[in-house]
């Protein structure tokens, strides 16, 4: 299992979603799982234990999910006694034993979570909160259980240890750092807290994320105005109209449109749609979510409370501190530096952006007002743009049929990294009659490939796809590892990877295929970068492995992909028509490129505004707690904001990310990668965005590598020197103040 601190936290936070990053610390070994049993698994029996890499999900129903997790936990917890009764250590019966002691229980839960993230049930559901303080409790227990720390204590004084050289070393280092990080030294009664803290932390967050999913998938908004469509594109009609029919809210002779909160519905209505009433009752319900009936604030402060407490045994300043400690921003004032120095750079662009929007809207309408609504922001800035570079970005769509953007992105990373990639037939439970060889997935949607690499034809590893949305699926997109491999080379049986990425983009509608929008493709590229970070993976340990590497590194491998998305010779690639195939026309393309810095500053600012919100309530909470948490939010961001007509909630109320997936204090990373991915892509942009020599030095300083290096140590490698923050504002053409281009 992997013993790095981010490991630990993930699996403090198991089961409360499939967040694309912590579900990477949840990666497994099943073919270990059944190997380190005292007893082999029988599959029948046990499906989830099933030491076949690929489960049959038919067969994962929630009874088997119970009994089988309650062995996993027996089993696990066997593996770890053995470690303790040790009385020669050494690194495989210590360090490495260690690793796989927990496989079982890996394997039964990330495919509980991959079932709970992409087919929900009510059944289901209930076992999994039942489970879910047993787990955490139990991965909690790991590194406070005194016997099986001092015997790591002793084997990491050793020679033995001492002369360990590599990814042993590596390991044996992280592993020591998370026990000391997670309290092993504390006194008794410090450590039963400690306990304590991290099981109500786990339950909490499984709640706030119920409650914000509930919230979500509540609310709809139906009308049978057909006059309220206005403006907006077709699809979106036809899927709201689609929606209404399967809710019964409407019928062939009595039309109706049924919107939702889902970003597919909720997205394209901000943005197109005329009619001020409709953005305005979806605005309303989006500050619905985790709100009213399903507020989620006193879960916040509870979070937040715990959280600090917890940090203070620990015996770190605050949370943010102990969550970054070994980071690459190193601690929560430097981490909050970073962005109040973007937010300070950004901001002058930000206020003439906002100005601009509201003469505009002034200018179009007649009528002057000093503040906008909070429900005209998105489409006023839309017809600005239309009119400015004479640009519809609804017309992108035709050149974005899904399947020809999976080319796009198997064609590139093809191109960088020397790899074949092939599609494999799968099968679904209701189905009919199951192909010879087809992988069976847990719905019809799902697809299902393996890759190659080319220099030696060597299966690397196979991946799942589930792109669209369902009542189901939870939202946004994400990649998880399933099963992180490793390569053999220390005389161990190699083993390939598996993982999926999944996401809630534009369905077909109409016999036309799904045709994505270009947010959607960056989306769709984004997790195919975290996914190369796991497929190409090349480390002896499956904890080195993959997306195991430090928080604010994990999304540089997804984000820098989003570039090719903008980049002709790539999109040469896949970018055609989805009836004629002739390839996006040049002066389309131009458009796009010149809309694409529009408005950055404000998209910036947004980034920013939630990253220093969230460093604020976890670097000083009890100078906050007991306020209301949207006058807090306000009173830290005013300066981040411009005034309007109406308040809007705090956008934490909805944030998995913050209160129910990694990214505790841990916001700002997007926009710390984003800065190494701006700097890193100049590199292909200046030595030819496909040259397979750039590709093949990427992929062996930073991607094959996970984190059997410090992250700052993998940039330089690639970079030949440490990032330029400056390289993003450039990218985003913002004017690099000399004040800041002087840091
Ligand atoms: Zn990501």
């Amino acid at each position: 299992m992997n013993l790095t601190t981010p490991s630990l936290l993930a699996c403090l936070m198991l089961g409360l979603s499939y967040n694309p990053v912590f579900a990477a610390d949840v990666a497994n070994n099943s073919k270990a799982a059944a190997g380190s049993a005292a007893t082999a698994i029988d599959a029948a029996k046990h499906p989830f234990l099933d030491p076949n890499q690929l489960p049959s999900w038919s067969k994962l129903t929630p009874e088997k999910l119970e009994q089988d997790a309650l062995l996993a936990l027996e089993l696990s917890q066997a593996n770890l006694d053995k470690i303790c009764s040790v009385t020669s250590p050494d690194f495989e019966n210590t360090i490495s034993a260690l690793e796989l002691a927990v496989d079982p229980l890996e394997t039964v839960w990330s495919r509980a979570m991959t079932l709970d993230s992409l087919s929900d049930n009510a059944e289901q559901r209930k076992v999994i909160a039942k489970l879910t303080p047993k787990v955490s409790a139990f991965f909690a227990s790991i590194s406070l259980n005194d016997k099986l720390w001092a015997v790591i204590k002793r084997y990491s004084q050793s020679e033995q240890a001492k002369a360990l050289q590599g990814e042993q070393q590596r390991l044996l280092q992280l592993t020591v750092d998370s026990f000391k990080n997670n309290g092993a030294d504390l006194p008794a009664e410090k450590k039963q807290r400690v306990a304590q803290i991290q099981a109500r932390l786990a339950t909490l967050s499984k709640d706030f994320q119920q409650k914000v999913k509930d919230s979500t998938n509540e609310w709809e908004y139906v009308t049978s105005d057909a006059s309220m469509l206005e403006g907006l594109p077709e699809a979106v009609k036809a899927q709201a109209l689609a929606e209404a029919l399967a809710a019964k809210k409407a019928s062939e002779k009595a039309p109706a449109w049924r919107f939702t909160q889902q970003f597919t519905s909720y997205g394209p209505v901000m943005q197109f749609a005329k009619s001020d009433e409709l953005r305005k009752q979806m605005w309303l319900g989006r500050c619905s979510i985790g709100n009213g009936k399903y507020d989620t604030e006193k879960i916040i402060w509870e979070i937040l409370s715990l959280r600090s407490e917890l940090a203070k045994l620990l015996g770190y300043a605050n949370f943010a501190d102990f969550k970054l400690h070994d980071r690459m921003a190193g601690s929560g004032s430097k981490a909050l530096a970073f962005i109040e120095d973007m937010h300070a750079a950004v901001r002058p662009a930000f206020l003439k952006e906002m100005t601009e929007l509201s003469s505009y809207k002034a200018k179009k309408t007649g009528v002057v007002s000093d503040k906008l609504s909070p429900w005209e922001l998105a489409y006023w800035s839309e017809q600005q743009r239309k009119e400015l570079f004479d640009f519809d970005s609804e017309q992108l769509r035709e050149y974005y049929a899904i399947d020809n953007v999976m080319q796009g992105v198997f064609g590139v990373a093809s191109k960088l990294y020397d790899l074949r990639f092939e599609e494999l037939p799968t099968f679904y439970k209701t189905r009919g009659d199951k192909p010879a060889d087809a992988v069976e997935t847990w719905h019809e949607e799902v697809k299902f490939y393996a890759v190659y690499d080319n220099k030696n034809g060597k299966l690397l590893g196979r991946f799942y796809t589930d792109w669209h949305p369902r009542q189901s699926k939870r939202g946004g997109a994400w990649m998880s590892p399933l099963d992180v491999g490793h390569n053999g080379k220390d005389g161990r049986a190699a083993k390939q990877h598996l993982a999926i990425i999944a996401g809630n983009l534009t369905k077909p509608l109409e016999g036309k295929p799904a045709l994505l929008d270009h947010r959607e493709v960056e989306t769709l590229f984004h997790e195919f970068g975290h996914l190369l970070h796991v497929l190409l993976s090349d480390t002896e340990r499956s904890s080195l492995g993959g997306t195991s590497v430090a928080w604010d590194f994990v999304e540089l491998p997804s984000q820098i992909l989003e570039n090719w998305t903008w980049e002709k010779e790539a999109m040469d690639l896949y970018a055609k028509h989805y009836k004629s195939g002739e390839l996006m026309p040049a002066a389309l393309y131009k458009k796009m490129l010149a809309a694409r810095n529009f408005q950055s500053a404000n998209q910036a600012i947004r980034q920013c505004a939630v990253a220093k919100f969230d460093l604020e309530l976890h670097i000083q909470p009890e100078k906050f707690a007991g306020r209301s948490l949207d006058e807090v939010d306000r009173e830290v961001l005013q300066a981040y904001r411009v005034p309007l007509t109406q308040e809007q909630p705090s956008t934490m109320r909805g944030l998995n990310h913050v209160f129910a997936g990694g990214y505790s204090a841990g916001y700002y990373s997007y926009k710390w990668a984003e800065a190494l991915d701006a700097d890193a892509f100049g590199k292909f942009k200046q030595e030819g965005i496909l040259n397979p020599q750039v590709g093949e030095k990427f992929r062996q300083s930073v991607l094959s590598k996970g984190n059997t290096k410090p992250a700052m140590q993998l940039f330089v490698d690639f970079m030949g020197r440490e990032p330029d923050k400056n390289a993003l504002l450039k990218r985003s053409g913002i004017e690099v103040p000399d004040a800041v281009s002087a840091k």
